[in-house]
């Protein structure tokens, strides 16, 4: 895919109504399974199954009631890829595509993201994708579903799945896509862009070094590429992503 065609796909998307969703909503009979944590620092723990099995852990988080997303989202985006990936990538959230679809970076995102990685030298076949909170967070703008960023509360709810994916997947770099995931793995003061595209450690001394990850990488979501104003915005966004992932490239080369 070219640029111009990863460029295109955000205007060609089909429109997923809200209508729709809240129908889905009341199929769900939202509240009936009981939160097991009603009450207390809402978190995924209780529902995470303490094992390494990938397959495990995405039979169980439909079952997620760690935050109250799972309400309005039509259905959980568990993380997709190969077990023995060789890096993980981690995005903020599904988006309105991933929701309806159940598979993560599907969207013009996702698409962007593809030829990023093709024109770094990754190969997708190595990669894990995820997403630091599980459940798309959305709110109504006509018909459309627009994207709402996740709360701090809500990052820190869903983290527990995504520690116990870093668990399974024998993963040799991390790789934060955008600032929501990058605070979430590296501690809600990092700064983004002054720290993108070099080899990390994990913050020593903190609760994220214990993390079983050994390098991370830090860049921008491949929606921000979407989102810049004009062409020339989007193709030196787009460029610099590429250049961040070469970092990435050449890390798992050696
Ligand atoms: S967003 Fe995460 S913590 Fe919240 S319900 Fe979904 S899987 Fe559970």
């Amino acid at each position: 895919m070219s640029f111009a065609e990863a460029e295109r796909s955000e205007v060609e998307r089909p429109e997923y109504t809200a209508e729709r969703v809240m129908t889905k909503r009341k199929d769900q009979g939202r509240g009936s399974p009981a939160d097991k944590n009603a009450g207390a620092e809402r978190s995924a723990a209780p529902f995470v199954p303490g094992t390494t099995s990938i397959s495990a852990l995405r039979a169980a988080a439909p079952g997620c009631r760690g935050c109250d997303l799972y309400k309005t989202a039509t259905q959980v985006v568990f993380g997709a890829g190969p077990v023995k990936a060789r890096v993980i990538m981690v995005g903020e959230q599904p988006g309105d595509q991933e929701d309806r679809q159940g598979v993560p970076f599907v969207g013009p995102a996702g698409a962007m993201l593809d030829k990023a990685l093709e024109d770094a030298g990754i190969p997708r076949s190595e990669v894990y994708l995820t997403n630091a909170v599980k459940h798309f967070k959305w709110e109504p703008r006509g018909k459309r579903r627009i994207h709402k960023k996740p709360r701090i509360s809500e990052i820190k709810a869903c983290r527990p799945w995504l520690e116990a994916e870093l668990r399974a997947v024998k993963l040799q770099i991390l790789v934060c896509l955008g600032a929501t995931a990058a605070q979430s793995v590296m501690g809600s003061q990092f700064k983004l862009m002054q720290n993108r595209g070099k080899l990390l450690a994990l913050p020593p001394d903190s609760k994220e070094s214990a993390l079983p990850v050994e390098q991370v990488v830090t860049t921008i979501h491949p929606s921000a590429v979407l989102r810049a104003p004009d062409t020339e915005g989007r193709r030196a966004a787009y460029e610099s992503l590429v250049a961040d992932l070469r970092v990435v490239a050449k890390a798992i080369r050696g």
